[in-house]
């Protein structure tokens, strides 16, 4: 697509968001999430929806759970500015609820706009609530993690959401941070054979 054409609808769609009121979140949201980083970038990471530190600041992954999972990818080798982040739904869900069916349903449609734009080569989805709703699967992340899957000709693969390792602090071998580890120089090796031209 034509940088120029892909920008305008980038920032067309990214008023959409701003201004959508089509289900119940928006009465309670401060700000919509509509995610941040690079445009120009192989790696997407999709997360469930904003927090209150992201309500607030208008900003995804910002909390705790947002500087954990700036820790890993650089202890990964992978820079967070040069990765683009968002989650499913863009308001936040009151008192941080996974989101239901109907509001995925509303707002699904951004996040799939903004994956066909910026078309990266890899998506990793952060928990069960982006994997279940690009796979269509009913199985969990415990299951599939770790494993690459196909979503329209982009690679898909599932990581723990890191608000799950901050509920489980262990590091033991095959605890969720041990996998997390793992999965994390996975995703590194896989981002360097597509730099080098697969
Ligand atoms: S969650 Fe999505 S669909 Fe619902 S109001 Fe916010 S932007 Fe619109």
């Amino acid at each position: 697509m034509d940088p120029d054409v892909r920008d305008k609808a980038w920032e067309e769609l990214r008023a959409r968001v701003a201004g959508c009121r089509r289900c119940g979140l928006c009465q309670t949201r401060t700000n919509t999430v509509f995610g941040q980083g690079s445009v120009d970038t192989p790696l997407v990471f999709v997360g469930e929806g904003p927090g209150a530190d992201e309500d607030t600041s208008g900003l995804a992954f910002v909390g705790k759970a947002g500087q954990l999972l700036t820790k890993i990818l650089s202890a990964g080798g992978i820079e967070r500015e040069s990765v683009f982040i968002c989650n499913v739904v863009k308001c936040r869900p009151p008192g941080n609820r996974t989101p239901s069916q109907e509001e995925m349903l509303m707002c699904g449609g951004f996040l799939e706009a903004q994956l066909l734009l910026l078309r990266p080569r890899i998506v990793v989805c952060l928990g069960n609530t982006p994997l279940k709703w690009l796979l269509k699967t009913t199985e969990g992340i415990t299951a599939l993690r770790g494993r690459w899957f196909d979503w329209r000709g982009i690679q898909l693969f599932p990581m723990f959401h890191p608000s799950y390792l901050l509920r489980n602090d262990s590091r033991a071998k095959g605890s969720p941070k041990d996998l997390t580890w793992q999965d994390v120089q996975q995703l590194k090796a896989r981002l360097d054979e597509i730099g080098k031209g697969e």
